[in-house]
Protein backbone atom coordinates (compact mmCIF):
# COMPACT_ATOMS: atom_id res chain seq x y z
CA UNK A 1 0.00 0.00 0.00
CA UNK A 2 3.14 2.28 1.09
CA UNK A 3 4.94 1.69 -2.10
CA UNK A 4 1.33 2.23 -4.11
CA UNK A 5 1.59 5.44 -2.70
CA UNK A 6 5.49 6.08 -3.81
CA UNK A 7 5.03 5.37 -6.80
CA UNK A 8 1.82 7.65 -7.47
CA UNK A 9 4.24 10.11 -6.17
CA UNK A 10 6.66 9.70 -8.16
CA UNK A 11 5.13 9.36 -11.52
CA UNK A 12 3.98 12.47 -13.61
CA UNK A 13 1.96 11.06 -16.57
CA UNK A 14 -1.90 12.45 -17.97
CA UNK A 15 -2.79 8.64 -19.15
CA UNK A 16 -4.68 6.48 -16.77
CA UNK A 17 -7.22 6.90 -13.65
CA UNK A 18 -6.26 9.26 -10.57
CA UNK A 19 -6.79 5.85 -8.67
CA UNK A 20 -3.42 4.20 -10.03
CA UNK A 21 -1.92 7.17 -11.63
CA UNK A 22 0.40 10.22 -10.13
CA UNK A 23 0.50 13.80 -12.34
CA UNK A 24 3.54 15.59 -10.70
CA UNK A 25 5.95 13.45 -9.99
CA UNK A 26 9.73 13.72 -11.00
CA UNK A 27 9.17 10.73 -13.16
CA UNK A 28 7.46 10.99 -16.62
CA UNK A 29 5.83 7.65 -17.82
CA UNK A 30 3.95 7.62 -20.74
CA UNK A 31 1.96 4.68 -22.26
CA UNK A 32 1.95 4.25 -25.92
CA UNK A 33 -1.13 4.59 -27.54
CA UNK A 34 -2.44 2.33 -30.72
CA UNK A 35 -2.41 5.26 -32.81
CA UNK A 36 1.06 6.38 -32.40
CA UNK A 37 2.75 2.48 -33.22
CA UNK A 38 4.29 1.99 -36.66
CA UNK A 39 1.63 -0.37 -38.61
CA UNK A 40 3.68 -3.71 -37.96
CA UNK A 41 3.19 -3.04 -34.11
CA UNK A 42 -0.32 -2.41 -34.56
CA UNK A 43 -0.48 -5.54 -36.89
CA UNK A 44 1.02 -7.43 -33.45
CA UNK A 45 -1.71 -5.82 -31.29
CA UNK A 46 -4.34 -6.89 -33.87
CA UNK A 47 -2.71 -10.52 -34.28
CA UNK A 48 -2.48 -10.62 -30.53
CA UNK A 49 -6.25 -9.77 -30.13
CA UNK A 50 -7.01 -12.43 -32.88
CA UNK A 51 -5.71 -15.11 -31.28
CA UNK A 52 -7.75 -14.35 -28.11
CA UNK A 53 -5.88 -11.65 -26.14
CA UNK A 54 -7.89 -8.67 -24.34
CA UNK A 55 -6.58 -4.99 -25.34
CA UNK A 56 -5.03 -2.80 -22.68
CA UNK A 57 -4.77 0.46 -22.70
CA UNK A 58 -3.09 0.94 -19.23
CA UNK A 59 -0.38 -1.29 -17.99
CA UNK A 60 -0.15 0.32 -14.65
CA UNK A 61 -4.02 0.23 -14.51
CA UNK A 62 -5.94 -2.56 -12.95
CA UNK A 63 -5.41 -4.98 -15.13
CA UNK A 64 -2.69 -5.38 -17.56
CA UNK A 65 -2.68 -8.90 -18.71
CA UNK A 66 -3.24 -8.65 -22.25
CA UNK A 67 -1.64 -6.51 -25.33
CA UNK A 68 -1.34 -2.79 -25.72
CA UNK A 69 1.65 -0.39 -26.38
CA UNK A 70 4.27 -0.42 -24.11
CA UNK A 71 4.43 2.17 -20.77
CA UNK A 72 7.84 4.48 -21.58
CA UNK A 73 9.58 7.33 -20.19
CA UNK A 74 9.79 9.09 -23.61
CA UNK A 75 9.04 12.79 -23.63
CA UNK A 76 9.50 14.87 -26.74
CA UNK A 77 11.50 11.72 -28.44
CA UNK A 78 13.60 12.11 -25.50
CA UNK A 79 14.21 9.10 -23.03
CA UNK A 80 13.99 10.18 -19.45
CA UNK A 81 16.48 8.63 -17.15
CA UNK A 82 16.57 9.44 -13.47
CA UNK A 83 19.91 11.64 -13.95
CA UNK A 84 18.19 14.39 -16.01
CA UNK A 85 14.95 14.15 -13.71
CA UNK A 86 16.12 14.11 -10.50
CA UNK A 87 19.08 15.79 -10.69
CA UNK A 88 17.79 18.77 -11.89
CA UNK A 89 19.76 22.24 -11.74
CA UNK A 90 18.81 22.98 -8.44
CA UNK A 91 19.59 19.64 -6.38
CA UNK A 92 23.19 19.96 -8.68
CA UNK A 93 23.52 23.37 -6.77
CA UNK A 94 22.81 22.49 -3.25
CA UNK A 95 26.16 23.28 -1.09
CA UNK A 96 26.24 19.33 0.56
CA UNK A 97 25.99 17.84 -3.02
CA UNK A 98 29.65 16.98 -4.75
CA UNK A 99 29.10 15.21 -8.33
CA UNK A 100 32.06 12.76 -10.10
CA UNK A 101 31.32 11.50 -12.82
CA UNK A 102 34.13 8.99 -14.51
CA UNK A 103 35.12 7.54 -11.16
CA UNK A 104 35.73 4.02 -10.36
CA UNK A 105 34.99 3.27 -6.75
CA UNK A 106 37.15 -0.05 -6.11
CA UNK A 107 36.08 -0.86 -2.37
CA UNK A 108 34.64 0.36 0.99
CA UNK A 109 37.13 1.85 3.87
CA UNK A 110 36.20 0.25 7.37
CA UNK A 111 37.23 0.91 10.36
CA UNK A 112 36.40 -2.44 12.14
CA UNK A 113 32.98 -2.91 11.29
CA UNK A 114 32.16 0.51 10.27
CA UNK A 115 32.41 1.65 7.10
CA UNK A 116 34.61 5.61 7.16
CA UNK A 117 34.23 6.00 3.16
CA UNK A 118 35.38 4.58 0.00
CA UNK A 119 38.70 4.16 -2.43
CA UNK A 120 38.69 4.61 -5.75
CA UNK A 121 41.14 2.52 -8.48
CA UNK A 122 43.55 5.28 -8.63
CA UNK A 123 43.81 5.22 -4.86
CA UNK A 124 41.98 8.53 -3.92
CA UNK A 125 40.27 8.17 -0.24
CA UNK A 126 36.92 9.53 0.30
CA UNK A 127 35.58 9.84 4.07
CA UNK A 128 31.95 9.85 4.72
CA UNK A 129 29.97 9.58 7.94
CA UNK A 130 27.75 6.81 5.95
CA UNK A 131 28.46 5.50 2.46
CA UNK A 132 25.34 3.98 0.00
CA UNK A 133 26.19 1.93 -2.69
CA UNK A 134 24.62 2.46 -5.73
CA UNK A 135 26.20 0.15 -8.14
CA UNK A 136 23.60 -1.73 -9.47
CA UNK A 137 23.67 -5.38 -9.17
CA UNK A 138 26.34 -5.99 -10.61
CA UNK A 139 28.26 -3.06 -10.13
CA UNK A 140 27.30 -3.03 -6.15
CA UNK A 141 28.03 -6.80 -5.46
CA UNK A 142 31.12 -6.13 -7.05
CA UNK A 143 32.08 -3.42 -5.05
CA UNK A 144 31.10 -5.39 -2.07
CA UNK A 145 33.60 -8.78 -2.94
CA UNK A 146 36.02 -6.19 -3.05
CA UNK A 147 35.13 -4.64 0.07
CA UNK A 148 35.44 -8.09 1.98
CA UNK A 149 31.47 -8.18 2.50
CA UNK A 150 30.68 -11.51 0.89
CA UNK A 151 31.14 -15.34 1.15
CA UNK A 152 33.98 -16.14 3.50
CA UNK A 153 35.29 -19.05 1.30
CA UNK A 154 35.05 -16.56 -1.70
CA UNK A 155 37.08 -13.61 -0.24
CA UNK A 156 39.92 -16.21 1.09
CA UNK A 157 40.61 -17.67 -2.22
CA UNK A 158 41.08 -14.19 -3.32
CA UNK A 159 43.26 -13.00 -0.69
CA UNK A 160 41.03 -10.72 0.60
CA UNK A 161 39.68 -10.04 4.43
CA UNK A 162 36.99 -10.40 5.43
CA UNK A 163 34.53 -7.98 7.14
CA UNK A 164 31.14 -9.70 6.85
CA UNK A 165 30.49 -13.42 5.67
CA UNK A 166 27.12 -12.57 3.37
CA UNK A 167 25.81 -14.25 0.97
CA UNK A 168 27.04 -11.74 -1.61
CA UNK A 169 26.27 -12.28 -5.56
CA UNK A 170 24.58 -15.90 -4.89
CA UNK A 171 21.48 -15.29 -5.83
CA UNK A 172 21.41 -13.06 -8.72
CA UNK A 173 18.23 -12.91 -10.55
CA UNK A 174 17.05 -11.87 -14.24
CA UNK A 175 14.59 -12.26 -16.68
CA UNK A 176 15.55 -14.63 -20.12
CA UNK A 177 14.58 -13.06 -23.40
CA UNK A 178 15.03 -14.34 -27.12
CA UNK A 179 14.45 -12.30 -30.02
CA UNK A 180 11.90 -14.15 -32.78
CA UNK A 181 12.89 -11.72 -35.18
CA UNK A 182 11.02 -10.89 -38.49
CA UNK A 183 12.12 -8.82 -41.45
CA UNK A 184 9.55 -6.38 -42.55
CA UNK A 185 8.27 -6.01 -45.65
CA UNK A 186 9.77 -3.57 -47.67
CA UNK A 187 6.93 -1.69 -48.04
CA UNK A 188 6.40 -1.65 -44.11
CA UNK A 189 9.87 -0.54 -43.25
CA UNK A 190 8.54 2.18 -40.99
CA UNK A 191 10.18 1.37 -37.41
CA UNK A 192 9.61 4.44 -35.32
CA UNK A 193 8.94 4.50 -32.83
CA UNK A 194 10.99 1.31 -32.06
CA UNK A 195 9.57 1.03 -28.97
CA UNK A 196 7.15 -0.69 -28.74
CA UNK A 197 4.16 -2.72 -27.61
CA UNK A 198 3.68 -5.35 -24.96
CA UNK A 199 1.91 -8.64 -24.42
CA UNK A 200 2.04 -9.79 -20.99
CA UNK A 201 0.41 -12.86 -20.13
CA UNK A 202 0.53 -15.85 -17.66
CA UNK A 203 1.67 -18.90 -18.70
CA UNK A 204 0.18 -22.27 -18.27
CA UNK A 205 2.34 -22.77 -15.90
CA UNK A 206 1.80 -19.64 -13.92
CA UNK A 207 1.22 -19.27 -10.10
CA UNK A 208 -1.59 -17.74 -8.47
CA UNK A 209 -1.90 -14.52 -9.98
CA UNK A 210 0.84 -13.74 -11.35
CA UNK A 211 1.80 -12.83 -14.95
CA UNK A 212 5.28 -14.77 -16.03
CA UNK A 213 5.55 -14.00 -19.56
CA UNK A 214 6.33 -10.97 -21.72
CA UNK A 215 6.55 -10.74 -25.75
CA UNK A 216 7.73 -7.11 -25.83
CA UNK A 217 7.37 -5.64 -29.29
CA UNK A 218 10.28 -3.41 -30.61
CA UNK A 219 12.28 -2.65 -34.06
CA UNK A 220 15.88 -2.76 -31.88
CA UNK A 221 17.60 -4.66 -34.38
CA UNK A 222 20.73 -3.65 -36.95
CA UNK A 223 18.92 -3.02 -40.12
CA UNK A 224 21.81 -5.52 -41.79
CA UNK A 225 20.30 -8.37 -39.63
CA UNK A 226 17.18 -8.26 -42.13
CA UNK A 227 17.29 -8.62 -46.04
CA UNK A 228 14.90 -6.21 -46.23
CA UNK A 229 16.80 -3.42 -44.16
CA UNK A 230 13.93 -3.71 -41.65
CA UNK A 231 12.60 -5.96 -38.56
CA UNK A 232 10.47 -6.52 -35.66
CA UNK A 233 11.28 -8.14 -32.68
CA UNK A 234 8.55 -10.61 -30.77
CA UNK A 235 10.93 -10.79 -27.86
CA UNK A 236 9.59 -13.39 -25.07
CA UNK A 237 11.32 -12.69 -22.05
CA UNK A 238 10.18 -15.13 -18.61
CA UNK A 239 9.55 -12.32 -16.32
CA UNK A 240 8.92 -14.35 -13.35
CA UNK A 241 11.98 -16.91 -13.33
CA UNK A 242 12.69 -19.59 -10.62
CA UNK A 243 16.40 -20.05 -11.75
CA UNK A 244 19.13 -17.92 -9.69
CA UNK A 245 22.19 -16.79 -11.15
CA UNK A 246 25.68 -15.90 -9.35
CA UNK A 247 28.02 -13.15 -9.41
CA UNK A 248 32.09 -13.56 -8.21
CA UNK A 249 35.05 -11.64 -8.71
CA UNK A 250 38.09 -13.47 -10.57
CA UNK A 251 40.15 -10.87 -9.24
CA UNK A 252 40.28 -8.15 -6.51
CA UNK A 253 41.69 -5.78 -9.25
CA UNK A 254 38.60 -3.47 -9.68
CA UNK A 255 38.89 -3.01 -14.01
CA UNK A 256 38.84 -6.72 -14.33
CA UNK A 257 34.57 -7.32 -14.47
CA UNK A 258 33.34 -9.98 -12.82
CA UNK A 259 32.10 -13.51 -13.33
CA UNK A 260 28.61 -13.39 -14.37
CA UNK A 261 26.49 -16.51 -14.79
CA UNK A 262 22.79 -15.96 -14.88
CA UNK A 263 21.93 -19.75 -14.70
CA UNK A 264 19.17 -18.93 -17.23
CA UNK A 265 16.76 -21.73 -17.83
CA UNK A 266 18.23 -23.67 -15.07
CA UNK A 267 15.16 -24.34 -13.74
CA UNK A 268 13.36 -26.37 -16.08
CA UNK A 269 9.69 -24.92 -15.63
CA UNK A 270 11.86 -21.85 -16.64
CA UNK A 271 12.92 -23.84 -20.33
CA UNK A 272 9.34 -24.88 -20.58
CA UNK A 273 7.65 -21.48 -20.46
CA UNK A 274 10.57 -20.05 -22.64
CA UNK A 275 9.42 -22.25 -25.03
CA UNK A 276 5.79 -21.90 -24.32
CA UNK A 277 6.43 -18.01 -25.19
CA UNK A 278 7.95 -18.74 -27.90
CA UNK A 279 5.44 -20.89 -29.62
CA UNK A 280 3.10 -17.97 -28.93
CA UNK A 281 5.21 -15.47 -30.47
CA UNK A 282 5.81 -17.44 -33.98
CA UNK A 283 1.66 -18.25 -33.44
CA UNK A 284 1.36 -14.65 -33.21
CA UNK A 285 3.52 -13.78 -36.11
CA UNK A 286 1.75 -16.46 -38.62
CA UNK A 287 -1.24 -14.76 -37.84
CA UNK A 288 -2.62 -12.71 -40.67
CA UNK A 289 -3.27 -8.93 -39.12
CA UNK A 290 0.71 -8.97 -38.41
CA UNK A 291 1.80 -11.60 -41.45
CA UNK A 292 0.92 -9.74 -43.62
CA UNK A 293 4.22 -6.88 -42.81
CA UNK A 294 6.58 -9.67 -42.87
CA UNK A 295 8.51 -11.07 -45.06
CA UNK A 296 10.36 -13.93 -43.55
CA UNK A 297 11.25 -15.33 -40.27
CA UNK A 298 15.17 -14.35 -38.98
CA UNK A 299 15.20 -16.15 -35.91
CA UNK A 300 14.89 -18.57 -35.28
CA UNK A 301 14.63 -18.51 -38.50
CA UNK A 302 11.00 -20.61 -40.69
CA UNK A 303 13.16 -24.09 -41.04
CA UNK A 304 13.34 -24.19 -37.41
CA UNK A 305 10.88 -26.81 -36.35
CA UNK A 306 8.77 -26.93 -32.88
CA UNK A 307 11.45 -30.42 -32.34
CA UNK A 308 14.57 -28.01 -32.74
CA UNK A 309 13.14 -24.57 -31.11
CA UNK A 310 14.82 -25.55 -27.66
CA UNK A 311 18.10 -25.87 -29.07
CA UNK A 312 17.65 -22.58 -30.85
CA UNK A 313 16.54 -20.49 -28.24
CA UNK A 314 19.30 -21.86 -25.86
CA UNK A 315 21.92 -20.96 -28.74
CA UNK A 316 20.45 -16.85 -29.08
CA UNK A 317 19.39 -16.42 -25.48
CA UNK A 318 20.10 -12.63 -24.36
CA UNK A 319 19.12 -10.67 -20.68
CA UNK A 320 15.92 -8.66 -20.48
CA UNK A 321 18.80 -6.25 -18.92
CA UNK A 322 17.07 -6.31 -15.35
CA UNK A 323 19.68 -7.82 -13.08
CA UNK A 324 18.52 -7.70 -9.34
CA UNK A 325 19.21 -9.78 -5.82
CA UNK A 326 23.02 -9.99 -5.69
CA UNK A 327 22.47 -8.08 -2.13
CA UNK A 328 18.87 -9.32 -1.72
CA UNK A 329 16.91 -7.71 1.37
CA UNK A 330 15.39 -10.02 4.29
CA UNK A 331 14.68 -10.12 7.89
CA UNK A 332 17.17 -10.93 10.50
CA UNK A 333 16.51 -14.89 10.36
CA UNK A 334 16.41 -15.02 6.47
CA UNK A 335 19.67 -16.79 5.16
CA UNK A 336 19.88 -15.20 1.69
CA UNK A 337 19.70 -11.43 3.07
CA UNK A 338 22.24 -9.00 3.05
CA UNK A 339 20.79 -5.93 3.66
CA UNK A 340 17.92 -5.07 5.87
CA UNK A 341 14.77 -3.46 5.30
CA UNK A 342 16.46 0.19 4.86
CA UNK A 343 19.13 -1.19 2.78
CA UNK A 344 21.70 -1.24 5.53
CA UNK A 345 24.17 -4.06 5.40
CA UNK A 346 23.73 -6.83 8.51
CA UNK A 347 26.25 -6.79 10.82
CA UNK A 348 27.81 -3.64 9.93
CA UNK A 349 27.36 0.40 10.08
CA UNK A 350 27.80 2.98 8.54
CA UNK A 351 26.68 0.95 5.32
CA UNK A 352 23.49 1.30 2.71
CA UNK A 353 22.85 -0.20 -0.76
CA UNK A 354 20.32 1.26 -2.65
CA UNK A 355 19.40 0.02 -6.07
CA UNK A 356 18.11 -3.37 -7.43
CA UNK A 357 20.42 -5.27 -6.04
CA UNK A 358 18.59 -5.66 -2.79
CA UNK A 359 15.23 -6.49 -4.48
CA UNK A 360 14.97 -10.33 -3.02
CA UNK A 361 13.01 -11.58 -5.91
CA UNK A 362 13.13 -9.96 -9.39
CA UNK A 363 9.51 -8.08 -9.92
CA UNK A 364 8.07 -9.14 -13.71
CA UNK A 365 8.55 -6.09 -14.90
CA UNK A 366 11.31 -3.61 -16.43
CA UNK A 367 13.06 -2.65 -13.30
CA UNK A 368 13.76 1.10 -13.28
CA UNK A 369 10.80 2.54 -11.65
CA UNK A 370 10.95 0.07 -8.46
CA UNK A 371 14.34 0.86 -8.46
CA UNK A 372 13.47 4.49 -7.57
CA UNK A 373 10.56 3.41 -5.79
CA UNK A 374 12.96 1.63 -3.27
CA UNK A 375 15.67 4.72 -2.94
CA UNK A 376 11.98 7.03 -2.23
CA UNK A 377 11.06 4.99 0.33
CA UNK A 378 14.32 4.31 1.66
CA UNK A 379 15.07 7.97 1.44
CA UNK A 380 12.10 9.41 3.59
CA UNK A 381 12.82 6.53 6.13
CA UNK A 382 16.17 7.52 6.97
CA UNK A 383 16.62 10.35 6.61
CA UNK A 384 13.01 12.15 6.68
CA UNK A 385 14.26 15.55 8.22
CA UNK A 386 16.66 15.98 4.65
CA UNK A 387 14.10 15.35 2.84
CA UNK A 388 10.99 17.49 4.84
CA UNK A 389 7.87 16.75 3.51
CA UNK A 390 6.31 13.24 4.86
CA UNK A 391 9.06 11.69 5.43
CA UNK A 392 8.44 10.67 9.09
CA UNK A 393 5.22 9.09 7.95
CA UNK A 394 6.46 6.61 5.93
CA UNK A 395 8.30 3.38 7.47
CA UNK A 396 10.39 1.06 5.46
CA UNK A 397 8.98 -2.57 5.00
CA UNK A 398 9.93 -5.68 3.13
C1 LIG B 1 19.70 -1.83 -22.31
C2 LIG B 1 18.78 -1.67 -21.11
C3 LIG B 1 17.55 -1.05 -21.27
C4 LIG B 1 16.71 -0.89 -20.18
N1 LIG B 1 15.49 -0.30 -20.37
C5 LIG B 1 14.68 -0.14 -19.32
C6 LIG B 1 13.42 0.49 -19.49
O1 LIG B 1 13.06 0.92 -20.58
N2 LIG B 1 12.60 0.63 -18.40
C7 LIG B 1 12.97 0.17 -17.18
O2 LIG B 1 12.20 0.29 -16.24
N3 LIG B 1 14.16 -0.44 -16.99
C8 LIG B 1 15.02 -0.59 -18.03
N4 LIG B 1 16.22 -1.20 -17.85
C9 LIG B 1 16.58 -1.64 -16.50
C10 LIG B 1 17.04 -0.48 -15.66
O3 LIG B 1 17.94 0.33 -16.40
C11 LIG B 1 17.73 -0.98 -14.39
O4 LIG B 1 16.95 -1.96 -13.77
C12 LIG B 1 17.94 0.16 -13.41
O5 LIG B 1 18.73 1.16 -14.02
C13 LIG B 1 18.64 -0.35 -12.17
O6 LIG B 1 19.05 0.75 -11.39
P1 LIG B 1 20.29 0.62 -10.44
O7 LIG B 1 20.38 1.91 -9.72
O8 LIG B 1 20.21 -0.65 -9.68
O9 LIG B 1 21.56 0.45 -11.39
P2 LIG B 1 22.12 1.35 -12.56
O10 LIG B 1 21.06 2.21 -13.15
O11 LIG B 1 22.88 0.42 -13.45
O12 LIG B 1 23.13 2.34 -11.82
C14 LIG B 1 24.36 1.89 -11.32
C15 LIG B 1 25.42 2.94 -11.63
O13 LIG B 1 26.59 2.66 -10.88
C16 LIG B 1 27.72 2.81 -11.71
N5 LIG B 1 28.78 1.95 -11.17
C17 LIG B 1 28.83 0.60 -11.11
N6 LIG B 1 29.96 0.18 -10.52
C18 LIG B 1 30.65 1.31 -10.18
C19 LIG B 1 31.91 1.53 -9.55
N7 LIG B 1 32.68 0.51 -9.15
N8 LIG B 1 32.31 2.81 -9.38
C20 LIG B 1 31.54 3.85 -9.79
N9 LIG B 1 30.35 3.69 -10.40
C21 LIG B 1 29.91 2.44 -10.58
C22 LIG B 1 27.23 2.38 -13.08
O14 LIG B 1 28.07 2.90 -14.09
C23 LIG B 1 25.83 2.97 -13.09
O15 LIG B 1 25.87 4.30 -13.53
C24 LIG B 1 17.10 -1.37 -18.91
C25 LIG B 1 18.35 -1.98 -18.76
C26 LIG B 1 19.18 -2.13 -19.84
C27 LIG B 1 20.52 -2.79 -19.64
Amino acid sequence: MLSTQTYKEMENTPDGEDAYHGRTGPFPIRQRTYAELTASMRGFIDAAMAEGFRRVDDFNGPDPSGVGGYPVNVVDNVRQNVGLVYLTDQVRNRANLKISGNLLVDRVLFDGHRATGVVTDDGEEIYADEVIVSGGSYGTAAILLRSGVGPAEDMAKLGIDVVADLPVGQHLQDQPFYYNAYALKREALDMRPAVGALLWLPSSEARGDELDIHIAVTHLMPPEYSPTGGAIALSVAVVKPDSRGTLTLRSRDPLEQPEIDCNFLAEERDARRMIEGVKLARRIGRNPALARFLELEILPGDAVGDAQLADAVASNLASYGHPAATAPMGGPDDPWAVVDASGAVKGLSGLRVVDASIMPVVPSVALNPTTIMIAERIAKAVYPSELGHRGAELAVTT
